[in-house]
């Protein structure tokens, strides 16, 4: 990339954003671009997607994914940056936020934004391309001790998710010693509660009804059979 180029678009501005909150930019050491000219400007950022939009389907298309991603995630994302500039909460970590803004009747914008952020992140890392299936190893041995087998784990999810009444998200959380299944409404998150999330399902309609509209017990049993990631489970776990 050299200094000569036209301005930069707005997808090349955003592209190039993803890059600077990653790793990536040690790639590109000797860019030096000036933050001012980021098109979204603001502390935080939206992470790339951990595979294609195309590498869920069919049991999520690259439609949902498409508009999930660029423009429901992107959109938390630029709300809270509008939130939280010029306040205290522009300079901390995003589970800070969240955990700050907690019950806090006049923090309820900024809560709403930075939890819908912080699940999205989950979301996108709970799912993966060929996933889906039983757990093995410790995972295994806690799904056991706490559901009594996997097809009841299974079931308790499903149920929450095709349960929750209206927007919002299934959970599969480290609670004390065992695991438990729970559902949260709207923004709502685990991290607020003291809960260690270790994977979940986005059943917001936004999440399913391009593929699925009005069955989202189909879309639940799709991500539990062909996309729940247990290697993140195990990440999370063990962190
Ligand atoms: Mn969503």
């Amino acid at each position: 990339m050299s200094a000569d180029l036209p301005a930069l678009s707005v997808n090349r501005r955003r592209f190039i954003g993803t890059l600077l909150a990653g790793s990536a930019v040690l790639a590109f050491g000797e860019l030096v671009l000036p933050r001012p000219a980021l098109a979204t400007a603001g502390p935080f950022t939206l992470p790339p997607l951990p595979y294609g939009d195309d590498a869920l389907s069919p049991a999520i298309s690259a439609n949902t994914i498409g508009f999930h991603y660029s423009k429901h995630h992107q959109g938390y994302i630029n709300n809270l940056n509008k939130l939280v500039a010029g306040t205290p909460f522009a300079d901390q970590p995003l589970d800070a936020v969240v955990k700050a803004t907690a019950g806090q009747a006049d923090q309820v914008a900024i809560f709403n934004n930075a939890a819908q952020v912080w699940n999205h992140n989950f979301y996108w890392n709970s799912l993966r391309p060929q996933g889906g299936g039983k757990p093995s190893g410790i995972l295994a041995e806690l799904i056991n001790q706490s559901f009594g087998d996997y097809n009841t784990f299974k079931a308790e999810f499903a149920k929450a998710a095709t349960s929750q009444f209206g927007s919002g998200w299934a959970w599969l959380v480290k609670d004390g010693d065992k695991l438990i299944v729970t559902k949260t409404g709207n923004a709502d998150t685990p991290i607020a509660h003291g809960q260690q999330p270790l994977l979940t399902i986005d059943v917001w309609e936004h999440a399913y009804y391009l593929d699925y509209q009005n069955r989202r017990a189909d879309y639940v049993t799709a991500v539990l059979e062909n996309l729940i990631n247990w290697e993140f489970a195990a990440q999370n776990l063990a962190g």
